[in-house]
């Protein structure tokens, strides 16, 4: 698969949690449907669209998301979305089986409800439920924090695949990033790093989703941007354009 058949949007920063060892800067930009997906038919005209991961913020926070979705999956991208899963909007969603959902968790309900407040983990547990149920490939994205470190080989969210984060807040110690990036299957793949073409909702363009260094913006011509993309790739062994992952 070509590195720009795959593409990462993010919408919004904000979220309806505000959790301890959330990263995100929350700014107030959000990009609408339309921008999106005006977006997308440009991107279509110049190079292959098979799949868009969505990730925020919370998503699933924006009214018309399910929509968006909806209309995406018509055009046959097939969707992935990292939520916390704890506003359930499932039911608006018409092709369930080509809408993968990655729900992040932060260790048993005692820790997660600790970093997200009390009630979420049981919130998204039911979300995780209901969505298997429903027909969504589901994935957890399981965050390693000084708290959950001690649980990493215990949880279990109704048998689904885990994919491990660390905590970029710091709380780990050098020994168990390595452990866990050594020893668990990680987000970035350990052997792949994570440059990605990017949208951000301020309408900027990235070499990663994690990097800060724009590439371009929405008012730029897109060839011109996926050019600077292509002789930046891969993102992950250029210094500048680097994220810290
Ligand atoms: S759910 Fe994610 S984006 Fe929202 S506050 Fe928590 S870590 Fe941040």
């Amino acid at each position: 698969m070509s590195s720009l058949e795959s593409i990462y949007i993010s919408p919004l920063e904000l979220c309806n949690l505000a959790c301890l060892y959330c990263y995100t800067n929350k700014t107030k930009s959000i990009l609408t449907n339309q921008q999106i997906l005006d977006f997308v038919a440009n991107y279509q005209k110049l190079t292959p669209l098979k799949s868009i991961i969505f990730c925020g913020g919370e998503v699933f926070t924006l009214p018309k998301f399910p929509g968006l979705i909806n209309q995406l999956q018509e055009q046959n991208i097939f969707i992935s979305v990292i939520t916390n899963g704890t506003v359930d909007k499932l039911d608006q969603i018409s092709q369930p089986h080509n809408c993968q959902l990655i729900v992040s968790f932060d260790g048993p309900e005692v820790i997660h409800d600790q970093n997200r407040g009390a009630g979420n983990f049981a919130k998204s547990q039911a979300f995780v439920n209901k969505a298997l149920k429903l027909g969504f490939p589901v994935e957890i994205f399981y965050l390693i924090t000084k708290d959950s470190y001690p649980y990493k080989d215990s949880l279990d969210i109704l048998g689904q695949h885990k994919t491990y984060l660390t905590d970029r807040l710091g709380s780990l110690t050098k020994d168990q990033v390595k452990d866990i990036r050594q020893n668990y299957p990680c987000y970035p793949p350990k052997d792949f790093g994570c440059n990605i073409f990017s949208l951000q909702s301020d309408g900027e363009f990235y070499g990663c989703c994690e990097t800060t260094k724009s590439i371009g913006n929405l008012a730029d011509p897109l060839d011109q941007v996926i050019q600077k993309y292509l002789t930046l790739n891969p993102v992950c062994n250029d210094p500048e354009f680097r994220c810290h992952l």
